[in-house]
C-alpha cells in the first residue's frame, strides 16, 4: 500500500522506536536512575534564560498578526536575516546580507531545501564516514546516490585520496558535518583546505559545479578553545546549514538558517530554489515566533562547560576501563571502538547493564558505538562502574 521508498524507511525507524521503547521498558523495571540512556541527541542543558525573556517581550511587543502570519518571502523575515547575517560578518569576516539567508526549519529542513533544490536523479552526494545516518534519507527524497567515503579510524579526519577517487562529473555535492555526529571530531583548517583544493580541480576536470554543504548543528560545541574553520572562506561553492536545536537547546522548536553566499555560483538562482524549496516542501516557512526568538538571541550560548564536564568523566572514565576512543572535540557524542568486530552484538551485550549504545553502523562505520553525553552528569558517573563490569567481559 505504501510507496517502495517508505517501506525500507519505516523498517529503519522501528529499529530507531524500538530503541526508545526498550529505554522505557527498563526504566519500568528497574526505575529510570538505574537505565543509562545514551542513544539520543537531545540537549539535557535547558535553553538560556534569554530564550524565554525574548518570547514574552516578542508577544508584548510584536504585531500579532505579522507575528503569526506568513512571512512575505518564504526565506524568513527581512530583519532576522539581517541580524543573522550581520552576527556571521562580526564572527567570521565574511560578507553576508539578508539575501544570503533562508531561514529553515531545523538543520534537516535546510538539508532537505538545499538538496532539493540541487539534485537532478541520480546525481551523487558524497559524504565522510561516519555520518549522521539521516543524509541517507534525504539524498534519497530527491532520488539523489549518497557515496560513503571510507572512515579513517586513526584520527576520524576525512580520507582524502579515496575522496578524490570518488569524485565523478555526477557529483553534486558534498556534506561534511563538523563538529561531527558521531565522532565528536572538528576537521582541520589543513583537512579544509585539502579538500577544497581536490572539490576546485575537480570541477575544472569535469566543468561541472560541486557544492559543499556543511552541515553544522554542533558549530558552538566545540572544547578547549578548538578552531571551527568557516567553510565559506575556503570554497567559494559552499552552503551552510546551521541550527539553533543544540546551540540554544531548542531542537523542538525547529528553527535554522541556509546561508548561500555570492561567491556560489549562480547563486541567485539558487537562493530562489531555495525559497520555493522551502514553499514546496511544505515549510513555507520557518516558524516565525522562533525566528524572532533567535534574532534576538544571536549572543546568547548554551552552558558548554556542563557537556564538558561530562565529556571529560566520560572520556576518562571509559579509557580506564580500557576501552578505545578518540577523545571528542565538539558536539556532544563519544565514538568508542567495540572490544568485538560485531558491535551490534556488543550492544546487546551492554544492554544487560542497562547501557544503551548506538551501533556504528548507523553511521557507515560498524566496529564503534555512539555515546551521546548529553545527560544528567549522574548517568554518568553512574554508568562507569557499569562499563567497568562490559569491560571485564571483554577482558580489558
Ligand atoms: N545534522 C546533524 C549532524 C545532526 O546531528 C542533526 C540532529 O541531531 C541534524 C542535522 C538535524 O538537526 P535539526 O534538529 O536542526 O533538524
Amino acid at each position: 500500500m505504501i510507496s517502495k521508498k517508505m517501506e525500507n524507511m519505516v523498517a529503519n525507524s522501528s529499529a530507531i522506536r524500538a530503541m526508545f521503547e526498550e529505554g522505557n521498558r527498563l526504566a519500568k523495571i528497574y526505575g529510570p536512575e538505574n537505565v543509562f540512556d545514551f542513544s539520543l541527541g537531545n540537549p539535557n542543558v535547558p535553553a538560556p534564560k534569554a530564550v524565554k525573556q525574548a518570547i514574552l517581550d516578542i508577544l508584548d511587543e510584536e504585531d500579532e498578526l505579522v507575528l503569526h502570519g506568513y512571512t512575505n518571502s518564504n526565506a524568513g523575515y527581512e530583519d532576522v536575516r539581517q541580524a543573522v547575517a550581520e552576527s556571521l560578518n562580526e564572527r567570521f569576516g565574511t560578507a553576508f546580507a539578508a539575501k544570503n539567508i533562508t531561514m529553515t526549519v531545523g538543520a534537516a529542513g535546510g538539508l532537505n531545501v538545499i538538496l532539493k533544490a540541487l539534485l537532478n536523479p541520480g546525481d551523487e552526494v558524497i559524504t565522510f564516514a561516519p555520518y549522521f545516518g539521516e543524509y541517507r534519507s534525504y539524498v534519497n527524497n530527491f532520488d539523489g546516490v549518497l557515496v560513503e567515503i571510507s572512515p579513517n579510524t586513526v584520527d576520524f579526519q576525512p580520507k582524502l585520496d579515496e575522496f578524490e577517487a570518488k569524485i565523478t562529473p555526477k557529483t553534486k555535492a558534498v556534506i561534511v558535518n563538523t563538529p561531527n555526529n558521531p565522532t565528536g571530531v572538528v576537521y582541520s583548517e589543513e583537512t579544509i583546505r585539502k579538500m577544497a583544493e581536490i572539490m576546485e580541480k575537480k570541477q575544472n576536470e569535469y566543468g561541472t559545479e560541486i557544492y559543499l554543504i556543511s552541515d553544522e548543528p554542533y558549530r558552538e560545541l566545540a572544547y578547549d578553545g578548538v578552531d571551527v574553520p568557516y567553510l565559506t572562506r575556503y570554497y567559494a561553492n559552499t552552503i551552510v546549514g546551521y541550527s539553533y536545536s543544540k546551540s540554544l537547546s531548542l531542537p523542538g522548536e525547529r528553527i535554522g538558517y541556509l546561508v548561500i553566499p555570492d561567491d556560489v555560483k549562480d547563486s541567485e538562482t539558487l537562493i530562489a530554489a531555495a525559497n520555493v524549496a522551502n514553499r514546496i516542501l511544505g515549510f513555507v516557512n520557518a516558524p516565525t515566533l522562533q525566528q524572532k526568538v533567535v534574532a534576538r538571541c544571536l549572543h546568547e550560548k548554551t552552558d558548554i562547560s556542563y557537556y564538558n564536564r561530562n565529556r571529560e568523566t566520560l572520556y576518562q572514565g571509559l579509557i580506564e576501563c580500557g576501552f578505545e576512543c578518540v577523545k571528542p572535540q565538539g558536539a556532544f557524542y563519544l565514538f568508542m571502538k567495540t572490544p568485538i568486530k560485531d558491535e551490534k552484538t556488543f550492544c546487546q551485550e551492554a544492554k544487560k547493564y542497562n547501557l544503551l549504545l548506538v551501533p556504528g553502523s548507523s553511521f557507515g562505520c560498524a566496529g564503534y558505538v555512539r555515546i551521546a553525553y548529553c545527560v544528567a552528569y549522574e548517568t554518568i558517573v553512574n554508568a562507569l562502574p557499569k562499563f567497568k563490569e562490559l569491560a571485564k567481559e571483554y577482558q580489558l
